[in-house]
């Protein structure tokens, strides 16, 4: 603690990224980064902009891409916005959109980023706890509010609300803004992007660090109607001129234009998860019904927090979540085959020496 410091970082609580070991053998299934790399035409792309260009800023308004992406998602370039991953979007999103003198809605439990933005940038907030399922009921919503953001999929629970849900969502809310975070949603899930056109309350934000494996390049956007682009570029430009280098635009533009690539990795993933599933519930684990590129899963009789560390000794790595309603259970992003079958030899051990 210093005594330099401003109020606000004392009072400050940050998000803990999922741990990045630097130990090689490790089977790395916490932070939900695809197994399978990116695009090998995105990695052409960024290594063609290691060029004596890089003393030149980049466009800062990534006018290539949010044309790129405009096109892919068939809405206009000035309904898209692009940020240096989609946290750096959402953060944009959250001081733009999301703080109201009424409070901001989402859903307990969800991405734990949210809460650390609303203390951030003074958000009141309220949260609507899941219901037994696990699963955000739209219903719930239904009280006074400034605005919503659900991420959907839903994390760590991979659930994934329908388009239908999302729309009756927003035909509750027509006045409030409600931001959809769709990191997750290539996996299986609808995107609410059609809905821009009918809702001009409605932000979708989504990332190219699952999906795109493009984690490291550190890509978001959002799409939505031109007033809420506008309103997310006014905070941009009051602190980030330049919030994507020429490699990270050179890269997403190659990634978003790799259609083929990018189908073939999500169904290997989706497949590779599908088989997963069996495996755990061979071994005795609930598992939430998925749409994303990572499992939420419980044992009956083992607690979360023990199966994380012995995971651990074993050189396997999980998300635990050490809150209430979800300490049961374990997070697990979907691997390669062998590194599933590695987590089910770890599990299958874990739990025959612990009857
Ligand atoms: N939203 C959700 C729901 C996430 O889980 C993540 C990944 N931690 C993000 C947004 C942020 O992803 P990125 O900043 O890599 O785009």
């Amino acid at each position: 603690m210093s005594r330099f410091w401003s109020d606000l970082v004392h009072d400050l609580t940050p998000y803990v990224p999922g741990e990045q070991p630097r130990v090689a053998e490790l089977v790395k299934l916490n932070t939900n980064e695809s197994p399978l790399g990116p695009s090998p035409r995105a990695l052409e792309a960024i290594r063609a902009e290691a060029t004596d260009s890089l003393r030149l800023y980049p466009d800062p308004d990534a006018t290539a891409l949010r044309e790129t992406l405009a096109r892919y998602h068939r809405v206009q370039p000035d309904q898209v916005f692009v940020g240096n991953g989609s946290d750096e979007v959402l953060a944009h999103a959250f001081v733009a959109l999301l703080r109201h003198e009424a409070p901001l809605l989402f859903p307990d439990i969800t991405y734990s980023f949210y809460p650390v933005y609303c203390r951030l940038f003074g958000v009141r907030h309220e949260t609507v706890p899941l219901d037994d399922d696990m699963r955000v009921r739209v219903a719930d919503y239904r009280r006074h509010c400034g605005a919503i953001i659900v991420a959907n999929p839903n994390a760590p629970t991979g659930i994934a609300l329908s388009r239908a849900e999302i729309a009756a969502l927003l035909d509750e809310h027509p006045d409030q803004p409600v931001v959809i975070d769709e990191a997750y949603v290539d996996f299986g899930a609808e995107t609410a992007i059609p809905l821009v056109a009918r809702h001009p309350n409605l932000l979708v934000v989504h990332t190219m660090s699952k999906s795109r494996a493009l984690a490291g390049l550190r890509v978001g956007y959002a799409i939505g109607d031109a007033a809420l682009i506008q309103a997310l570029t006014r905070v941009k430009d009051s602190f980030n001129s330049y919030p994507l280098g020429r490699p990270a635009q050179a890269g997403a533009i190659a990634a978003i234009e790799d259609e083929a690539f990018f189908q073939a990795s999500r169904a290997t993933v989706i497949e590779s998860r599908e088989r997963l599933v069996t495996g755990l519930q061979q071994l005795g684990f609930a598992v939430l019904p998925s749409s994303a590129n990572f499992v939420f899963v419980r044992h009956p009789h083992h607690d979360g927090a023990a199966l994380a560390v012995a995971l651990r000794e074993r050189a396997v790595l999980v998300r635990h979540f050490a809150r209430p309603r979800v300490s049961p259970y374990l997070r697990i992003t979907i691997g390669t085959d062998t590194q599933s079958d590695r987590l089910l030899a770890a599990l299958a051990d874990i739990l025959a020496r612990n009857q």
